[in-house]
């Protein structure tokens, strides 16, 4: 079966800044400094767009070799959120990350089968947005908007007698 997976995800912006230099002024102001841990953490992070865990992470970086401890992963993951670096997901059972300079703004499907997560842009949910905000007298930032539910191919995979029932 074609897994459809690159579908699932927008295209990146392209932007003038790389991730690690906007983190190191971020950094900076705060009075601190982007070190090694830090450095190798962004660089993991920012080489692939996808949703991601806190310990999907400390996995992956384990993997590629380095011995980053498990607070140092979770506290840059905090600064990368403060920095509008990384954008914070909640989803229906755990908390992903992902990323949010560099990437167009966009909601997301989440099947709670499979978990897969896909990716969508829609002007109207933007439209309803602002004008809800208007109404309220309130000045959007931004929103969350996660709908959840079964993906088209856990639904062919899990129930064929349901396509009947629509029938
Ligand atoms: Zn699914
Ligand atoms: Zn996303």
């Amino acid at each position: 079966m074609a897994d459809t997976g690159a579908a699932d995800q927008l295209a990146p912006l392209s932007v003038s800044e790389t991730p690690e230099a906007k983190f190191r002024e971020f950094l900076e102001i705060r009075g601190e400094k982007l070190t090694e841990p830090r450095r190798v953490l962004v660089r993991q992070i920012f080489d692939t767009h996808k949703h991601f865990d806190a310990d999907e992470l400390v996995r992956d970086v384990h993997d590629s070799g380095h011995a980053i401890s498990r607070a140092t992963v979770y506290r840059t993951l905090r600064l990368l959120v403060e920095a509008g670096l990384l954008r914070e997901l909640r989803l229906t059972n755990r908390t992903a990350y992902e990323h949010d300079y560099g990437y167009p703004a966009h909601d997301h499907m989440h099947c709670t089968v499979c978990n897969r997560v896909v990716e969508f842009r829609n002007d109207e949910i933007r439209r309803i947005r602002d004008a809800v905000s208007r109404a309220h007298g309130f000045r959007p930032a931004g929103h969350r908007f996660l709908i959840t539910g079964v993906c088209s191919a856990c639904s062919r995979a899990h129930s064929p007698r349901r396509r009947l029932d629509l029938i």
